[in-house]
């Protein structure tokens, strides 16, 4: 039924693929769960509309906006937004489906949704992406509020474009709510770094928090481990610092024209790579301008996916990890996958992975840990309270931990093992992840 309805929603269709296929023993387990599948399926509202804004040549530019409030089962709407030029209904509606599930796995009160606008930040002044925000929260501020639905970041938009909006939407509304997570600091929200461009950054942190799980559950540490790492936004660079911190050596970050190989990274505080910014070009200056960074090698228009490792934490964007990389990573002994991007793997490469006794540990329970900061975020502006960066940072850890336990145990509950130190490569966290999501939902 979805197939026929939305025949050339390519991503979405896969999103759902990925879902309903991995399933199979919870629906041969509780039977009854079949009949709520084609409500899941479909969202509860789609909303799109027309960004006008004008340019600093006085040019009005058109873009199209798109909300997808696809689940509020078990509490409001909640999900990023993401700004690219690649942005359409296919991709929101994956990204909004995959929230729903994300958004369970956390424990916390969070239906699903997710929105977006094809706009383009890169090459644009700050008065322009202010133009287009102000625009952009104009129309959506009639769709969200706190008990609503809550947006956030993705892709493109950061701390700068939730501040941008956030203003937009206390100018007309004439609330202060906890309507966008994200927020600065002083504005109730919990980035905790002024360098810090977004929600993203836990997204970095919890993925290395439940990866540290995982191994210290296979008898195995982190420290002294080779691990690839693509993207250079920020789910990469906090991934990469924490996995620093804890004694790993980060071989590789990447951009959309190639892979840095064999970066050095030195710094006593784990302070790396801030100066990071997508344009290669600008990435190699930057990177060279810091004492504590070099770079040996960088491949043109190649995926980090040939290098060997132990541990591979794709971070960029949806479907970069394809069959032939999976045999690749395979072939170069990866035994950890930990997805920071929305689904990076496509279901070949996934089926690789399993197949060959590989960690696979997929993206909605992965990188969960962005979400679950905005879910705390919203519990603290609701409250009118503010924690300390402490007080995040270990409930994060916590909410991760129980992630990565519910979904082992869940593996182990419909007939899968993993529960036995030593015996994790055999838990099937796909089925895991998505089922202990389903149920909830
Ligand atoms: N865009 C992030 C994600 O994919 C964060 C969403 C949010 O905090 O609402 O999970």
């Amino acid at each position: 039924k979805v197939r026929s309805r939305d025949p050339n929603q390519g991503e979405f269709l896969q999103a759902v693929d990925e879902v309903l296929s991995s399933l199979r023993p919870l629906f041969d387990r509780y039977p009854k769960y079949l009949s709520v599948l084609s409500a899941v399926c479909e969202p509860e509202r789609v909303i799109q509309f027309r960004v006008p804004w004008q340019d600093d040549k006085g040019d009005m530019q058109i873009n199209r906006g798109f909300r997808v409030q696809f689940n509020q089962a078990i509490g409001p709407y909640k999900g990023g937004l993401r700004f690219h030029p690649s942005v359409n209904l296919s991709i929101i509606k994956f990204l909004g489906f995959e929230q729903i599930f994300k958004n369970a796995l956390t424990t916390l009160p969070m239906g699903g949704g997710k929105g977006g606008c094809d706009f383009d930040p890169k090459g644009k002044t700050d008065s322009e992406v202010l133009r287009f925000c102000q625009s952009f929260m104009t129309e959506l501020y009639k769709h969200i509020g706190p008990d609503v639905d809550v947006p956030a970041g993705d892709i493109g938009v950061g701390g700068r474009e939730i501040g941008f909006m956030f203003g937009q939407y206390k100018r007309i509304t004439n609330r202060h709510q906890g309507v966008l997570t994200g927020k600065g600091w002083g504005w109730g929200g919990s980035l905790i770094r002024p360098e810090a461009t977004g929600i993203i950054l836990y997204i970095g942190y919890g993925l290395v928090y439940a990866l540290d799980f995982a191994m210290k559950d296979a008898g195995e540490c982190l420290a002294g481990k080779k691990v690839t790492i693509s993207g250079s936004g920020n789910v990469a660079q906090f991934a990469a610092e924490k996995c620093l911190e804890l004694g790993a050596t980060v071989l590789t970050l990447s951009d959309s024209a190639g892979t840095i190989y064999e970066v050095k990274f030195y710094s006593p505080h784990g302070l790396i790579i801030r100066a990071v910014i997508k344009a290669h070009v600008h990435f190699i200056e930057l990177i060279a301008e810091h004492s504590f960074c070099s770079i040996h090698r960088y491949f043109e228009g190649k995926r980090p996916w040939s290098v060997a490792c132990d541990v591979a934490l794709p971070s960029a964007t949806q479907n970069e990890i394809e069959k032939k990389d999976a045999e690749s990573l395979v072939k170069n002994n990866c035994k950890y996958v930990f997805e920071g991007a929305n689904m990076p793997s496509n279901n070949d490469a996934i089926e690789i992975f399993k197949k060959n006794g590989v960690v696979y540990f997929p993206a909605k329970a992965a990188n969960a840990g962005g979400v679950a900061v905005s879910g705390l975020e919203m519990a603290q502006n609701s409250g009118r309270v503010h924690w300390s960066r402490e007080e995040v940072d270990a409930k994060l850890k916590g909410i991760m931990e129980n992630i990565y336990n519910t979904s082992r145990d869940t593996a182990a509950d419909l007939g899968h093992p993993g529960m036995m130190t030593g015996y994790v490569s055999l838990c099937d966290f796909q089925l895991g992840a998505n089922a202990a999501g389903f149920k909830k939902v």
